[in-house]
């Protein structure tokens, strides 16, 4: 070997090792705190479902070319005053970007005790408004374009009853507690929808949420986020919460909640809680099952935590907010109960994960998160057992009987119009679970006999993971029917759109 050649052999053992230590040193003092593996898993995980629609997409979903871009923040600090039954807050709440000048907020509250508006103000001057139990109207002095801060103080009284906001046998139940920015359609803000004494009158867009709240030592809480912070203060908390794109931010806490938790393959958080331990096992083995159910049939799930909170018989029948699931422990003594509680569960796939507007369409996600609850029922004790729930379902629905626990089975009939209904129009309660819940979970049925298994979940999962973390319409949905099975989209707008003497004509054939 000549001299020369010698040594560029060494320089390249040499520059080799270097590269190889700088390397190594870098690994090591870049470091992330979760471990390099936990990183690239975590970034996996993100990746995998554009892998994953790669090769199951046709086309991309048109429903709203512009939602990637619209961010609302709400950033709230607020005290929890137990002696007098009050949240005391204040909240900064930053628009996506548009043209504004009134700007109207939906007060959820009971109107026999509302929120109270203390002051409003955009720029750090006070601005103008006016406020009635239902809504708060804010004007900006001049129109603006852009993404405005207004930032509210508010003083939210809490019922002490067994309502659905209001503390009951120690729990203290906070939803839609805070003024919530209304929603628009088509350039429109849209009025808050007038409660009916049953379903969601609740309309609210995605968005992100920092929320500190000040309470009494000795509180556990179940959120609509993970908490990231926790400060002692003598004898008060204060917890700090953090999370993305959800729909609003619920807050369940109680001294006295026992609880289990664990964390799922997917490194989701889990919560099981209530305040007695009957049930408490079983709860969590159906946790456990509906959340394998879902994750299987349509993806895994969106959001760092879950919890399934067993509330006091005499408040919430059975209710869904972002990452809870709530329901009365009443619900054991239903015969249907297991099947609700997977169904609250599988909200969290349909309304939490996959956004809707409610009060707009409310079968898009109750029919889903109702069809859920049957494939819960047949991955755990078989196709019979679902079969049953299908034959059973077809005769409530062809006799034109209650379908709400509260009137299972009661004659309701005759039903005449279609599934397609916002919440507004409806006057009861019979026909709205009959039509919003149970017709949609035939017709998931009637796809699914038609497409055959492999199409059918594979239509599901298409549309689970190209719209989660979005809020969809009917047309996402279509869309993808539409790219798994184009020629099915017809029978899907005839379960939604016929009215219901002439749907039952239609499709007779398929149930005999
Ligand atoms: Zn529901």
């Amino acid at each position: 070997m000549s001299d020369r050649k010698h040594k560029r052999k060494l320089f390249l053992v040499s520059g080799s090792m270097t590269v190889f230590l700088t390397t190594l040193v870098l690994l090591l003092v870049l470091r992330p705190t979760q471990g390099w593996l936990t990183l690239l898993e975590d970034k996996w995980k993100v990746l995998q479902p554009r892998f994953f629609l790669d090769t199951l997409a046709h086309t991309q979903t048109e429903g709203n070319p512009e939602r990637e871009t619209k961010t609302l923040t709400y950033m709230i600090d607020a005290e929890l005053d137990t002696q007098n039954h009050e949240l005391k807050g204040h909240v900064a709440v930053t628009l996506p970007s548009g043209n504004y000048r009134d700007i109207p907020f939906y007060l959820y509250p009971s109107p026999d005790q509302p929120m109270r508006i203390v002051s409003v103000e955009w720029n750090q001057r006070p601005a103008h408004y006016r406020v009635d139990p239902n809504q708060l109207q804010v004007k900006l002095p001049v129109s603006y374009k852009g993404s405005p801060t207004l930032d509210i103080r508010f003083v939210t009284p809490i019922p002490r009853a067994g309502t659905r906001f209001g503390e009951f046998n120690g729990i203290w139940s906070l939803d839609y507690w805070y003024p919530i920015v209304a929603v628009q359609r088509d350039g429109k803000w849209i009025q808050k929808p007038v409660p009916k004494g049953f379903g969601d009158p609740f309309l609210m867009d995605l968005a992100n949420y920092t929320v500190r709240l000040r309470y009494p030592k000795g509180f556990t809480w179940f959120a609509s986020g993970p908490a990231v912070q926790e400060i002692s203060y003598g004898s008060q908390m204060v917890t700090e919460w953090k999370i993305d794109s959800v729909r609003n931010f619920t807050l369940i806490g109680s001294p006295t909640f026992l609880k289990k938790q664990w964390k799922t393959a997917d490194g989701v958080d889990i919560s099981v809680a209530s305040q007695t331990d009957n049930h408490l096992d079983q709860l969590v083995d159906v946790t456990k099952h509906a959340i394998d159910t879902y994750t299987k049939r349509y993806g895994a799930f969106a959001y760092p935590v879950l919890s399934v909170v067993q509330m006091p018989e005499g408040t919430v029948f059975a209710h869904e907010y972002p990452n809870l699931a709530l329901f009365s422990r009443a619900i054991w003594s239903w015969g249907t109960g297991e099947r609700w509680i997977a169904h609250e569960i599988a909200h969290a796939w349909w309304f939490s994960s996959v956004g809707t507007y409610k009060a707009l369409d409310p079968w898009l996600d109750e029919g889903l998160a109702d069809y859920s609850a049957r494939l819960y029922l047949e991955d755990r004790y078989g196709k019979e057992r679902y079969r049953a729930e299908i034959k059973q379902d077809w005769t409530l629905f062809v006799e034109q009987r209650g379908y709400s626990p509260r009137d299972l089975g009661r004659s309701i009939g005759p039903i005449t119009k279609q599934t397609t209904q916002p919440y507004m129009s409806f006057s009861e309660e019979d026909s709205y679970y009959y039509l919003e819940y149970l017709r949609p979970v035939l017709m998931y049925h009637d796809l699914r006999m038609h497409m055959g298994d492999d199409k059918f979940f594979a239509f599901l999962k298409q549309f689970y993971l190209k719209n989660r973390l979005h809020t969809v319409s009917r047309a996402d949905l279509e869309h993808a029917l539409a790219d798994v099975a184009p020629d099915e989209v017809q029978r899907l707008n005839l379960w939604l759109d016929s009215p219901n003497q002439e749907l039952i004509a239609k499709v007779q054939g398929d149930f005999q």
